[in-house]
């Protein structure tokens, strides 16, 4: 393995949380009050502003019926390239045949003058990455319900042939009743032939397979997703991601070298962590299976709660 090459997407500093636009020049105009979809003849109300990614602003919008949904819009100014248009025809694509309990369900999309717009299932308890600021780490019985949740979803897109490969908190969203809802295709993609691998290098530093980095020949597969869970298990319950440092290419130098440590205070479980250095095997061949993953005594032999209350987004909540 010699230097990482650059991601082409995503390459943002790790943790850093996406700042409010600074310059109103670079501010897109908010989209209209009412959404119109003129070929279904609907009308959407503009209630409330939920967040903003890399390319797409977040809006909490009612139907006539009072209907709460989240509408991804994007600018038609910011789909000039062909690049960004085939990304965001690829998000569509793959998202809206997706369904699933625990996958942020797509409804439909539509376009104005000015923007595309999507509109999604509302989660309206934000993202896993949200909670875990404000409660810094979960307990494992957390860890193990969202876990099921997220593996239920990640199995389910893989036998539909679909690669998130951008698993992250950040993309984990919550409903109102605490269900993990899988959001944000946009990096997925869709293995049209059987044993077929992706060359484009993407994702987000702290959660990229070691494959994705240096073994640009071969290319990589579903088992970055299996990687990045590995990861998100790791965070759950030490607090921080495991190759976390301030320089991006150091991450890369610790994926690659496989450098990690648990803290000597408060570390989790011997079952925790034996399941997330077994994830976290750099050969993607020698990764447990997602079966092999919910086989493992982590899940099997420790407490999986029925539910998370709501209290959990600020306090431990007490599973016994
Ligand atoms: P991008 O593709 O530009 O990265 P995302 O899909 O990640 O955009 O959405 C940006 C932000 O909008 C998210 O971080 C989240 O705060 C909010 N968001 C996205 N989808 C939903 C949803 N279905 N329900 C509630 N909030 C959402």
């Amino acid at each position: 393995p010699g230097t990482p090459p650059k991601p082409q997407q995503k390459a943002k500093q790790p943790s850093s949380p996406p700042l409010p636009r600074q310059n109103s020049k670079t501010t897109p105009p908010s989209p209209p009050k009412i959404i119109t979809d003129a070929g279904r003849s609907l009308q959407f109300q503009r209630v409330g502003f939920l967040g903003e990614g890399g390319f797409a602003r977040v809006y909490e919008v009612k139907d006539v019926r009072g209907t709460r949904l989240a509408c991804k819009v994007v600018t038609k100014d910011s789909l000039k390239t062909k690049k960004a248009k085939t990304k965001l025809y690829a998000e569509i694509k793959i998202h809206r045949f997706l369904a699933h309990p625990n996958i942020v369900r797509f409804q439909d999309c539509f376009e104005d003058d000015q923007n595309v717009y999507m509109t999604l299932e509302l989660c309206q308890s934000g993202s896993l990455m949200d909670m875990l600021r404000r409660r810094r780490r979960f307990q494992e019985a957390e860890a193990r319900y969202f876990m099921t949740q997220l593996i239920g979803a990640c199995h389910y897109m893989h036998t539909h042939q679909v690669i998130h490969r951008d698993l992250k908190l950040g993309n984990l969203f919550l409903d109102i009743n605490m269900n993990i809802k899988v959001g944000d295709f946009g990096l997925a993609a869709l293995i049209e032939n059987p044993g077929e691998r992706k060359k484009t290098i993407c994702g987000t530093p702290n959660y990229i397979a070691p494959e994705v980095l240096f073994d640009t020949a071969n290319g990589h597969s579903f088992e970055v997703d299996t990687w990045s869970i590995g990861v998100i298990l790791y965070t759950l319950v030490v607090g921080r991601p495991p190759f976390q440092t301030k320089d991006v290419k150091d991450i890369y130098k610790r994926i690659r070298d496989n450098v990690y440590e648990f803290p000597s205070e408060r570390t989790p479980s011997h079952d925790a962590r034996d399941l997330i250095q077994q994830i976290l095997t750099p050969d993607p061949q020698q990764r447990p299976t997602l079966h092999e993953i919910v086989d493992h005594p982590f899940f099997t032999m420790g407490i999986v709660p029925a539910f998370i209350p709501q209290s959990a987004h600020d306090s431990i909540p007490d599973y016994r």
